[in-house]
């Protein structure tokens, strides 16, 4: 399970970090969404403050990251998406919608068998920490709707 808000920040509070409005914000802010893009986060922002300084933005995000608070994903190869950090970390990603889809069901999760992939890691002598998973298929929207056969179809052209 990702951590909760106040947990972050008790974690950073330990580690003597300076807790300003705009971090606790952006705490807030990806505690209560999924895979935010920063122009996502800078918008959400803009609705609390009347500037936001965007290298503050910048510096609170690379604490979490080096944290390991915060995990990035890029799924088109482009973009980057920022989510809370969750072992394992699981994303359904639409080829032809780009819709992205976190699961978050435990049922779901606990299912996912990740014992072959740890083990295989301890065989080559590392220690494995944390699963990112990403199932790229079509989403129920495009195949009730064709979208994902003209898009193979495009495609081949
Ligand atoms: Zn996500
Ligand atoms: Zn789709």
């Amino acid at each position: 399970m990702a951590l909760s808000y106040e947990k972050i920040v008790d974690l950073l509070k330990e580690k003597n970090y300076r807790l300003t409005d705009i971090r606790l914000a952006i705490i807030k802010i990806l505690t209560t969404n999924e895979h935010l893009t920063l122009a996502e986060i800078v918008e959400q922002l803009e609705k609390e403050f009347k500037n936001v300084n965007l290298m503050s933005v910048y510096n609170t995000i690379d604490l979490l990251l080096r944290e390991h608070i915060v995990f990035t994903n890029t799924f088109d190869g482009k973009q980057i998406w920022y989510d809370l950090a969750q072992n394992p970390s699981v994303h359904m990603i639409c080829d032809a919608c780009k819709n992205v889809v976190h699961i978050t069901d435990s049922e779901i999760l606990q299912k996912i068998d990740l014992i072959n992939l740890s083990e295989g890691m301890k065989k080559m002598a590392w220690e494995p920490i944390h699963f990112k998973i990403e199932g790229h298929g079509l989403c129920s929207n495009c195949l009730n709707s064709g979208e994902g056969h003209n898009h193979f179809d495009d495609d081949l052209d």
